[in-house]
């Protein structure tokens, strides 16, 4: 068998990051002394290639722009390696591994995010562990075929599904869980992979989007919301979609003075979307009374999908130019994994 290709793409995160001694801060470091870190990576058996962003970036400067950097570098090499793994923050990278599922049309190979709590550098880091075994997933091929060719995240021996995962810790190891889909793979001895829970491979070729429109906003509800903030908010010039974070099966205030404040946005041609608070579980609309009026008013349930994949979902969407009802009837869609079906 021949050997196995991954491609590196280094956007930054704290993986690469090392204490700045006179300020103490932590900053990022270039692609060649990350690798000074990791000498196992010769020994690997995966012949590697590397490429990274001119300036490594906290995941907190992550902005569309840098997803389609991404995707686009992703097309590039797409044909010269069998798979890819981007070196990334854990902050936003549950939304970048979102919005590189949608962006990376027909994907056949794995792409695997990951990153690390404590910088490369540090004796306890999980760095080591993190890059070593996403480098293994994304070169794991089966009967000519790759294991996992979708957009996964790897971290803290657990591979998810990228669109469905969540950063759900800010200090521990296992910071990212996916609550509404099973792990692709759990690293122990031997990496096991649940085959059921993978995508099945998908017909290609593979088609980079790179339209991407931010229009977007994200509005969390909360008892007391006052309707005067509410409607400042959906009134933000040339806004084009909401995604409102409601409360338990998609709930939300009764009051009429706020509700009205939704219905002037969908009137402008706002599209509304409803996810719940919840870190698992669905959006019911019309099941409790509290979300009755929503379904009367259009808007739209995101069923089981998080926050993440509905804003990046829409920008994605947004970004390919659909009218009103096909820009609807696509939402509701699985596209790539993103939401259960039903
Ligand atoms: N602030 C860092 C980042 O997201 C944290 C991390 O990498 O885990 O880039």
């Amino acid at each position: 068998m021949s050997q196995r290709s991954v491609l590196i793409i280094y956007t930054g995160g704290t993986i690469g990051m090392w204490a700045d001694p006179r300020t103490g801060a932590l900053r990022p470091m270039d692609l060649e002394h990350l690798e000074e870190q990791v000498p196992e990576l010769e020994r690997i058996g995966v012949k590697l290639g590397s490429v990274a962003f001119p300036e490594p970036i906290d995941s907190s400067d992550m902005r569309p722009a840098d997803w389609v950097r991404v995707a686009r570098i992703i097309g590039e090499h797409y044909d010269r390696y069998d798979g890819f793994v981007v070196l990334h923050g854990s902050d936003t990278m549950a939304y970048t591994a979102s919005a590189l599922s949608f962006l990376l049309e027909g994907l056949a190979k794995p792409v695997v995010l990951t990153g690390s709590q404590l910088p490369i550098g540090t004796i306890r880091t999980d760095a080591r562990e993190n890059l070593i075994t996403a480098i293994e997933i994304a070169a794991a091929w089966e009967n000519g075929r790759p294991v996992v060719p979708e957009v996964a995240v790897y971290f803290e021996y657990s591979l998810y599904r990228g669109n469905r995962t969540v950063k759900v810790h800010a200090e521990r190891f296992e910071a990212f869980r996916s609550p509404n889909h099973p792990r692709l793979a759990e690293a122990g001895v031997h990496i096991r992979y649940d085959r059921h829970a993978i995508l099945p491979l998908r017909p290609g070729p593979l088609k980079v989007h790179t339209a991407v429109d931010d229009h977007v906003g994200v509005l969390r509800l909360f008892p007391g919301i006052r309707p005067d903030w509410v409607r400042h908010a959906l009134a933000t010039p040339d806004l084009r979609a909401v995604v409102l974070t409601t409360f338990g099966s998609g709930n939300g205030p009764t009051e009429a003075a706020f509700l009205d404040t939704l219905r002037e946005a969908v009137g402008r041609g706002v599209l509304l979307v409803n996810t719940t608070q919840c870190i698992g579980g669905r959006v019911e609309q019309g099941r409790y009374l509290t979300s009755r009026a929503f379904v009367d008013m259009g808007i739209l349930s995101a069923h089981d999908m998080t926050v993440e994949a509905a804003v990046t979902k829409l920008m994605f969407l947004l970004g390919q130019g659909y009218g009103d009802g096909p820009l609807r009837e696509r939402f509701l869609q699985p596209l790539c994994g993103e939401m259960s079906a039903g």
